[in-house]
């Protein structure tokens, strides 16, 4: 019996179909950050206060060259922003609101 399958695409959840998401880094450090200025009346971390979370992150040379990018290609769709799966006709056919019986298949 012959096997039809198709292929459906749909945005990546993960980053929203942009393909790229924040380094898990940054966004632990702005977690951090915003708990700091909610401790802190608002206050910014001092440059030597940031510089130390860096390094007790695991960042111990720490300049700005140092730093991860702000921003890398997304894990779960490698950068494309979309999520690709085979799918059997039927199951397409069902995503779109079409119901195959045998009845659909008499003449
Ligand atoms: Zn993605």
């Amino acid at each position: 019996m012959k096997h039809y399958l198709l292929k459906s695409v749909t945005p990546c959840p993960e980053c929203n179909g942009n393909g790229i998401v924040a380094h898990p880094a940054w966004r632990e450090y702005w977690q951090w950050n915003d708990h700091y200025r909610s401790a802190n009346y608002g206050r910014q971390p001092s440059e030597d206060v940031v510089r130390f979370w860096w390094v007790e992150n695991g960042f111990e040379h720490l300049s700005r060259h140092d730093l991860p990018p702000a921003e890398i290609d997304c894990y779960t769709c490698h950068g494309t922003g979309k999520i690709e799966e085979d799918i059997d006709l039927k199951s397409a056919l069902t995503d779109l609101g079409i119901n195959i019986t045998y009845s659909n298949l008499q003449p």
